[in-house]
């Protein structure tokens, strides 16, 4: 049986650990030390590192823990991840060492040029997708477009809506206020952010989401339905052209919004 744990790090990072026994693979380990610390309370071994993408904060780790542990380093093809042993891309798929898990790939560009997500499909479907789909929220583009942020946030969101979302921060409540901001008046948004709150006020991560979830209260996923276009012409003070174009100023105004 596998299991997923996340281990804080940073601020607001979450590292993931999949568990199978005496053994876990870790998915964006920014910093070495939770990881070590968790491996060695939980007397297990670690099989593998995986990565999302490039950023710090999520391969920070990658050489103390390869300085204790010999293991392969899977990460995608077109950035530059340390000590990385297997490049990924689009439609690849591994078996986690040590874990029973297969896990197939998608390239979703925007956040980061190359940045992948490792997915699995039902009975128990998962994805990990680092800073590209956040649970009510979505990665800052840093080096991609908005249309290309748009095509990799509905192929996630194209997912079986019962798959878990692994993302790489709880930035949760923080998203779900913008949320509201966008629909006023959905009560699936309320709804989140009740039990959100709750679970952080309980010392929990918010974390899985799931797709089912994300599709009902995550503006950016909404962004080509009426009422959130609406929103963002209204906000923008000009009409809005598509889908892509509702999606880059809902992304502006997120940035701007405290
Ligand atoms: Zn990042
Ligand atoms: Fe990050």
């Amino acid at each position: 049986m596998v299991s997923i744990i996340p281990i804080p790090a940073f601020r607001d990072n979450y590292i993931w650990a999949v568990r199978s026994g005496a053994r876990a693979a870790v998915v964006d380990p920014g910093d070495a030390a939770p990881v070590l610390a968790w491996l060695d309370a939980n007397g297990v071994d670690l099989t593998a590192i995986l990565a999302t993408h490039h950023h710090a904060d999520h391969v920070g780790g990658v050489r103390a823990l390869r300085a204790r542990y010999d293991v392969p380093v899977f990460g995608p093809a077109h950035e530059d991840i340390p000590q990385r042993t297997h490049a990924l891309g689009e439609g690849d798929r591994i078996a986690v060492p040590g874990i029973d898990l297969l896990l197939s790939v998608f390239d979703i560009p925007g956040h980061t040029a190359g940045h992948i997500a490792y997915y699995t499909m039902p009975p128990d479907p998962l994805v990990f997708c680092g800073d590209t789909l956040f649970a009510a929220g979505c990665g800052r583009l840093f080096e991609g477009t908005p249309g290309q942020m748009w095509s990799s946030l509905s192929k996630l969101a194209a997912l079986d809506q019962n798959t878990r979302v692994y993302c790489g921060h709880e930035y949760t409540l923080a998203n779900l206020r913008f949320a509201a901001a966008v629909e006023p008046q959905s009560t699936d948004i309320e709804v989140r952010t009740i039990h959100e709150r709750d679970k952080r006020q309980r010392g929990l991560p918010t974390l899985p989401s799931t797709i089912g979830a994300e599709r009902a209260t995550n503006p950016f996923v909404r962004a080509a339905l009426p009422n959130v276009r609406m929103a963002a012409a209204a906000h923008a003070g000009r009409a809005i052209d598509d889908a892509v174009d509702s999606f880059a100023t809902l992304r502006e105004w997120k940035n701007g919004f405290a």
